[in-house]
């Protein structure tokens, strides 16, 4: 009988699935002993066009695409026609070096920048590197590395899928997602959120596992089942089944089984995000990153562009609500047009609201283009600032928001400064929303760009929990409601704690609301309390997490 090994990863994208492993095919490497070109200036044309051809097969896919991968596979053929790249391996042909050779060592060269500048950067070496790879394919005449063809529903496997890779799966036949990389805010965990696979980051030795041999996963509690046994398999399929029947009839706005209500929204990144996200059962939307739109953009957008955009974003929602964030540009999310220079730590350095007070053109045209489009649309516009530390900052953009004409501001609470003194903060503006991301990464000084250090930034370590509480007292104090928009608001069990610790909405990719949904409603508000009290008197994250499962309904954890 096959030997049962269970591996823990990290859940990023919720539901379970089995079938047999597809492990991606590796980068293409130059081959060992590469000849010299015999002409430099003839094999720099040769390396140009094969960046360049990567560069087009990226845009073709980024044209079948929907928003976020759009986005994700345009800034990815940036990067393969940025100069930079073909002066570089013009360099090491010069010195002797050949043409597939040459291209590897002018992406290892620009991957040591990106590294040494850390965060966004160091996370787009794995696109880089990917950009590389496929232009040694192109060079060398071999097929590019990725996904190999197959056609049976199975679980692809990879060190880290490239953004390339993820946006382009085969939802029909890809039934999971495991990566040996990654982290919670990873492009595959983002993409497979939204694609709803389910996907398990950071699990040790994937990549070891053998081709064919037939893997369980979890993408809601990270674990994966190797070998699993035809009674794993079926009692896997038989919660899953239980689920999609308890899930089927439960409907409409979230609420608490003795009807607390808790506003269910969704999180979204542009027009077709939007379009999708309305089609689905949600309040409304509870953020909307509106730098994603722009992320491949190397100038301001103007107010009537804005304008169209924003406008396609509101339409789908009728009267529901559209909370909208404000540029959160820096640091993770660096805009070409809003760069204000290399700062040594861009985690805390002039970005989100700070850096709209730096350019306070970009805030006021984006304010102004909203402003039209809610006119235009009758939407329920909300307007919230990121990165708010003060509530000095708080009373500057509620006075710059009512100065454009829009009726609601807001700001997100993702610093502990701002959670700790939310009653002074909240005291500015007309709500609150808990950036967890952002807030576990602040609390506990962990950069939530290091996939190794996933587990300071889990949101159910307690020291995150308390200063949550405290944010969530202040909010209480001035009336005002706080709600949740970070991954943390999209996990069935800390939903219950969120909840008893007050927050009033939770907002999350689309395909996880169906299940906190069902969470909420098989808890009571005191409950709720409860389990809130549970997982703040816990020791570790851990603890954390399994005393709140013992002591959640044991009808609904069963079907976790
Ligand atoms: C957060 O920090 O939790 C958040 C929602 O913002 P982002 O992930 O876009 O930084
Ligand atoms: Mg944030």
């Amino acid at each position: 009988m096959a030997e049962l090994e269970t591996r823990h990863g990290i859940g990023v994208s919720p539901g379970t699935a089995s079938g047999p492993v597809v492990q991606v095919s590796p980068p293409v490497r130059p081959p060992a002993h590469e000849p010299a070109p015999a002409d430099a200036e003839q094999a720099t044309q040769e390396v140009r066009a094969a960046l360049e051809s990567v560069a087009v097969e990226l845009e073709s896919r980024a044209a079948a695409a929907d928003d976020t991968a759009q986005q994700i596979l345009k800034a990815t053929a940036l990067i393969a026609r940025d100069k930079t790249l073909v002066k570089g391996a013009a360099k090491h042909l010069a010195a002797g070096k050949g043409p597939a050779t040459a291209i590897s060592a002018a992406v290892e060269d620009v991957a040591a920048q990106f590294e040494a500048l850390g965060g966004y950067f160091a996370e787009r070496v794995t696109d880089l590197r990917d950009v590389g790879s496929r232009a040694v394919a192109a060079v060398l005449g071999v097929p590019p590395p990725g996904v190999p063809p197959f056609d049976e529903p199975s679980v692809i496997i990879a060190e880290d899928l490239a953004p390339a890779e993820t946006a382009t799966l085969d939802r029909a036949l890809v039934v999971g997602i495991i990566t040996s990389a990654g982290g919670r805010t990873s492009h595959t965990a983002i993409l497979a959120a939204q694609m709803g696979i389910p996907a398990v980051v950071q699990l040790k030795g994937a990549t070891e596992i053998a081709p064919g041999t037939l893997v369980a996963i979890d993408g809601d509690s990270g674990e994966v089942m190797v070998d699993p046994s035809p009674a794993y398999v079926a009692a896997q399929e038989e919660r899953r089944v239980k689920r999609e029947s308890a899930l089927t009839g439960l409907s409409g706005p979230g609420s608490t089984r003795d009807g607390h209500r808790v506003a269910l929204l969704a999180n979204i990144g542009g027009p077709e995000d939007a379009e999708s996200a309305a089609a689905t059962d949600v309040e409304g939307v509870g953020l909307f990153r509106t730098e994603f739109v722009f992320l491949s953009a190397d100038k301001a957008p103007t107010v009537a562009e804005q304008t169209d955009i924003y406008r396609r974003v509101l339409e789908p929602f009728g009267e529901r609500r559209v909370v909208v964030r404000t540029l959160d540009a820096g640091a993770d999310k660096p805009l070409a047009f809003a760069d204000l220079g290399p700062e040594e730590n861009p985690a805390l350095g002039r970005r989100g609201l700070r850096l709209s007070a730096e350019r306070p053109e970009l805030l006021d045209s984006q304010l102004e283009a909203l402003a039209v489009a809610a006119r235009e649309t009758g939407a329920d516009v909300r307007v919230m600032a990121p990165m708010v530390a003060t509530a000095e900052e708080a009373a500057w953009f509620a006075r710059r928001v009512r100065e454009n004409g829009l009726p609601k501001s807001g700001v997100m609470i993702e610093v502990p400064a701002a959670a700790l003194r939310a009653e002074h903060v909240l005291a500015e503006v007309e709500f609150g929303s808990l950036g967890t991301n952002d807030l576990a990464q602040y609390t506990m000084a962990a950069d939530r760009m290091q996939g190794e250090l996933a587990d300071l930034l889990d949101p159910w370590q307690p020291a995150v929990l308390d200063v949550i509480a405290a944010a969530c007292a202040g909010a209480a104090a001035t009336g005002r409601p706080m709600g949740v928009c970070g991954e943390a608001g999209g996990d069935p069990l800390l939903a219950l704690v969120l909840t008893g610790l007050g927050v009033s909405s939770l907002s999350m990719a689309p395909a996880k609301v169906p299940v906190v949904r069902l969470s909420l409603s098989m808890h009571s508000l005191p409950e709720c309390q409860r389990l809130a009290a549970v997982a703040r008197s816990a020791r570790t994250a851990r603890d954390a997490l399994d005393a709140v499962r013992e002591a959640a309904n044991q009808e609904f954890v069963a079907i976790l």
